[in-house]
């Protein structure tokens, strides 16, 4: 599931040159102002893996590459990894990107749970925890409640102090000030930036964006498709949203509201109401809670969402996918009637961007694959030609972890990119970095 080299771009190759890393990253240090920060993202990211290869690629002599390789072991971040295959001579001693010198920790808060998780510098999730909590209760309890689950991961795993944060909120993040702006579903909320609270409880660097963009970003990084695709990816949960990849870098648009389309008009329904108080809205026909509260209204047709109601008062989308696992004609209605509507926005994007795969994400998944391949023919049927033609449409395969593991990415990526690591890889580590450091985003995330 989880790739060792995380970062298999297309292009990475053995033997590239160095200067080749400005294709990622358009500030790479040189070699000759940060040649330990080259030589460790050239391990890193699997350009070279032995000390005559970094010999090669660098160009630099075999005794300033052992001289900085030794300086890079001795600070912790490149170890030893056994021996290359042998080419007639002397076997090379393979080197590797230590991932388990720091953590980062990873943060998810959608609109009705949470998730949270610590993870090594490759970004893999070590520990997660999740929790229903609804993010109307506003800033303070949630981030208090964010802070209880980091420290006890911290605790179980022996972090003293995590190396960076990525954290994904459910509505717009500003880019540039990395706050959130007029969060439609989010009372309290807005202005609220998640960087300085959480800068303020352990001084690391902190990476915030939308729920949705790190959902695309860990399904495009961990998932089951092919990064070398551009990727359309579409939450449908609780509300809905959308992310684009392109080229491998996450369509943020000028500020960061790209891709928000839960409350684009869809129809001029005046009964189709939003809770953003507009009518129309996308969410309005196709959201997770506009089908909560139509379920709830037809409950009694219904054996499942009537045993729902009498039980818990209330019925949740995991009722909804039971009732669609057992085929009950009310559910099946409900649930199809949004997959067109769905389908059809999909199908408009699909036209506009072209991308290689459509995945579908979300609480709704648990409504059965036949929401699946209905949005599915609605898209086939609506986007043009060429746009849908050699297009993979499939569900998210990383059993909901996609959000939390793409925070833990961003995070990860965003310290290690070689204008991040050349500010502190003297030291062995961020810690006293971190304004200088948020202020670096991984290029392609
Ligand atoms: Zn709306």
């Amino acid at each position: 599931m989880v790739p060792t080299g995380v970062r298999a771009l297309p292009d990475d190759r053995v033997g590239a040159r160095a200067s080749d890393a400005g294709a990622t990253d358009p500030i790479a240090p040189s070699l000759e102002a940060a040649p330990l920060a080259a030589i460790v993202d050239l391990v890193r990211s699997g350009r070279a893996r032995t000390r005559p290869q970094l010999a090669e690629v660098t160009g630099l002599s075999r005794k300033i590459v052992t001289q900085r390789v030794e300086q890079a072991c001795e600070g912790g971040l490149l170890r030893e990894a056994g021996f290359a295959p042998s080419e007639g001579g002397r076997q090379a001693r393979l080197l590797e990107f230590n991932r388990d010198a720091g953590r980062v920790f990873a943060v998810v808060v959608g609109a009705s749970e949470m998730r949270v998780g610590v993870a090594d510098l490759a970004g893999t999730l070590l520990d997660v925890t999740h929790e229903e909590w609804s993010v109307e209760t506003g800033p303070d309890s949630t981030m208090a409640r964010v802070k209880a689950h980091l420290d006890a991961l911290a605790a179980g795993h022996v972090v003293d102090r995590p190396w960076g944060i990525g954290i994904g909120l459910p509505g717009p993040v500003e880019i540039g000030s990395a706050r959130l702006i007029d969060p439609a579903i989010m009372p309290g909320w807005d202005g609220f930036s998640a960087r300085a609270w959480l800068r303020e409880h352990y001084d690391a660097p902190v990476w915030v964006d939308n729920d949705v963009n790190l959902m695309a970003v860990g399904e495009w990084a961990f998932g089951d498709g092919d990064r070398s695709h551009d990727m359309l990816f579409i939450k449908a949960g609780t509300g809905i949203g959308s992310a684009f990849i392109s080229r491998g870098r996450v369509l943020h648009g000028q500020r960061g509201a790209a891709g928000d389309i839960g409350h684009i008009h869809v129809t001029d329904d005046a009964d189709a109401v939003c809770r953003c108080g507009q009518t129309g809205c996308l969410e309005a026909v196709a959201g997770g809670w506009s089908l909560l509260v139509e379920a709830t209204a037809r409950a009694e047709a219904s054996p499942i969402l009537a045993r729902a109601i009498a039980e818990r008062g209330r019925v949740e989308l995991g009722d909804i996918g039971a009732a669609a696992r057992a085929e009950d004609p009310i559910v099946r209605d409900l649930v199809l009637r949004r997959a067109t509507a769905l389908g059809a926005v999909a199908a408009n994007l699909v036209t506009f961007t072209n991308p290689g795969e459509l995945v579908i994400g979300g609480g709704v998944l648990r409504a059965g694959a036949e929401l699946i391949e209905r949005i599915a023919t609605v898209v086939r049927a609506r986007s043009t030609r060429m746009a849908s033609e050699e297009l993979t449409i499939r569900a998210a395969s990383l059993d909901q972890l996609e959000g939390v593991m793409g925070a833990a990415y961003l995070a990860a990526e965003s310290l290690l990119a070689p204008s991040a690591l050349a500010r502190w890889v003297d030291e062995g580590s961020p810690f006293g970095h971190a304004a200088a450091l948020q202020r670096h985003r991984a290029a392609f995330v």
